[in-house]
């Protein structure tokens, strides 16, 4: 055995895991298990922590890989900000977007808003959607008939899986035009597909549980620091502070079995076994789908088959400021949503604006030069606060993820797999498992969670000092 090795042993009175992944899956699950004072080493490829949500800097500037935001309704989101402290630095707004059109002619754009009011659901949104403007008469009454219709839908109904959101749209009532500029809004940035490709039961898990079970359940919060210092400072705080050992830059390559293979006694790093009494493989999907021994169980063609969605954020930065609004949306645009991000980016407002255009979906665009890009957002957005063609662009940059999410279209549910394995000391987290939501912060929070009751609940993991004795 090396000095690493046994040096990983740690306390041996205490059940020691090791967590392979720190996204937001793999840090909720090495806090929820340091709650538990079991003792966590957390392995992750990349030299920073957060996964898929991160910062950067830039000439003084601090951007975000991706605008990033969450609804009243992410609990588990909502839990895991509370409990690294962080709560206050991510606040919650009541919902009121105003969406935005472009006028062809050079006038003013045109604007309405979605907002609830203070009625119980779903009429908490029947004042704004009947003043729709984007929607002729017809097709905002029609909206209603389709919203009941999605609110009856069961989850559990796989047959919710073999559809199109579109198609069901359609199948109820809804325009085109109204599947463009009024559910295509809501959909595209929760799921990243747009509803002509999204499962219908993605699509009804969002909208039952962010429109219409709660008046609040929708009211929007995202950072007013970087992601970094929001999700990954704390939480390596917490965890150092406990004791946990989190080696960055350190790619797991294998997952280590006992001579009768069927018991997970570690992992590989660099070469070096490291041991435990137990793994969770919180890697994306990709990673996950090559780590998993075949005595796990996992049908791994079927996490490889579940694909990817891009997300593209084009950030610019002005010298003034040239959107009055903290987020807004577009139609009839290739702006989507639009944040005022100055804040985050440590930007004095009386200096400029930054601003982070999100493109979810972006297929199209993933494969543009970083100055067509910033040239035609930056067209886009004069388009709808004309104030940017005063002002100077001090800075562009597009931050580009290929694989932000899995891709939730038809048949996605049945290819993801749950948090267990058929090796019981083996666990797996992540957004692509079945967590019930769309690839989102709250999915890998839940999955994260998951992974550790599924421990705990697993005999004697959860009991026993430690089952090293055996590794050794
Ligand atoms: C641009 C963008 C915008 C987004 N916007 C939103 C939003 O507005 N709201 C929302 O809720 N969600 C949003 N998401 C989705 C959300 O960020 C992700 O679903 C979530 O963060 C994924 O967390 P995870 O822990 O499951 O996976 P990841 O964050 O992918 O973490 C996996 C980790 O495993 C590590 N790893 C991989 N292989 C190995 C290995 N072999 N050994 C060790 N470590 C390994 C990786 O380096 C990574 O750190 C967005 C995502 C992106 C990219």
């Amino acid at each position: 055995m090396s000095a690493a090795e046994f040096d990983d042993l740690g306390d041996r009175q205490r059940p020691h895991l090791i967590v392979v992944g720190g996204g937001l899956a793999g840090l909720t699950a090495a806090i929820d298990a340091i709650d538990r004072d079991w003792q966590v080493t957390l392995f992750d490829a990349r030299p920073r922590l957060g996964g898929a949500t991160w910062s950067f800097a830039r000439k003084g500037l601090m951007f975000d890989n991706g605008q990033h935001v969450y609804l009243a309704c992410c609990d588990s989101y909502r839990r895991y900000l509370n409990r690294i402290g962080m709560t206050e630095m991510s606040p919650l707004s009541r919902l009121a977007i105003p969406v935005l059109q472009p006028d062809p002619s050079g006038a003013a754009p045109r604007l309405s808003w979605i907002r609830r009011n203070g009625l119980p659901a779903p009429l908490h949104l029947a004042a704004s959607l009947g003043s729709y403007r984007y929607l002729s008469l017809g097709e905002r009454v029609a909206i209603g008939r389709a919203a009941l219709a999605i609110r009856r839908l069961r989850l559990d109904d796989p047959h919710l899986d073999t559809e199109t959101f579109a198609s069901f749209l359609l199948r109820h009532g809804q325009s085109p035009r109204s599947i463009e500029v009024l559910w295509d809004l809501i959909a595209l940035p929760t799921i990243n597909v747009r509803a002509k490709e999204a499962s219908l039961l993605m699509a009804a898990k969002v909208f039952q549980t962010g429109l219409l079970a709660r008046a609040d359940a929708a009211d929007i919060g995202w950072s007013r620091i970087p992601l970094t210092q929001l999700h990954v400072d704390p939480a390596l705080g917490i965890l150092t502070a406990a004791g946990a050992r989190v080696h960055a830059s350190a790619k797991v390559s294998e997952v280590l079995l006992d001579d009768e293979r069927r018991r997970v006694t570690g992992v590989r790093v660099d070469g070096e076994r490291y041991f435990a009494d137990a793994v969770v493989l919180a890697a994306n999907a990709e990673s996950v789908a090559e780590l998993l021994p075949a005595e796990a169980g996992v049908d791994t063609a079927g996490i490889d088959a579940l694909g990817n969605s891009p997300i593209i954020d084009v950030h610019l930065v002005f010298d003034r400021k040239v959107m009055d609004y903290r987020l807004a949306s577009g139609i009839d645009s290739p702006v989507q949503f639009v944040f005022d991000a100055t804040e985050s980016a440590g930007l004095d407002p009386e200096r400029g604006q930054s601003i982070a255009i999100s493109i979810s979906g972006a297929d199209e665009e993933h494969g543009e030069r970083p100055e067509v890009l910033i040239d035609r957002y930056r067209g886009a957005l004069a388009e709808l606060f004309p104030r940017v063609r005063e002002a100077e662009l001090i800075d562009g940059v597009v931050s580009r993820e290929h694989r932000a999410t899995f891709r939730a279209g038809v048949g996605s549910q049945r290819k993801r797999p749950g948090v267990a394995t058929d090796l019981s000391n083996l666990v797996m987290a992540g957004t692509y498992t079945d967590t019930g939501w769309p690839a989102t912060m709250e999915g890998a929070v839940r999955s994260g969670a998951l992974a550790i009751a599924t421990l705990a609940g697993v005999q004697p993991f959860s009991t026993t000092p430690s089952l090293l004795k055996e590794a050794i």
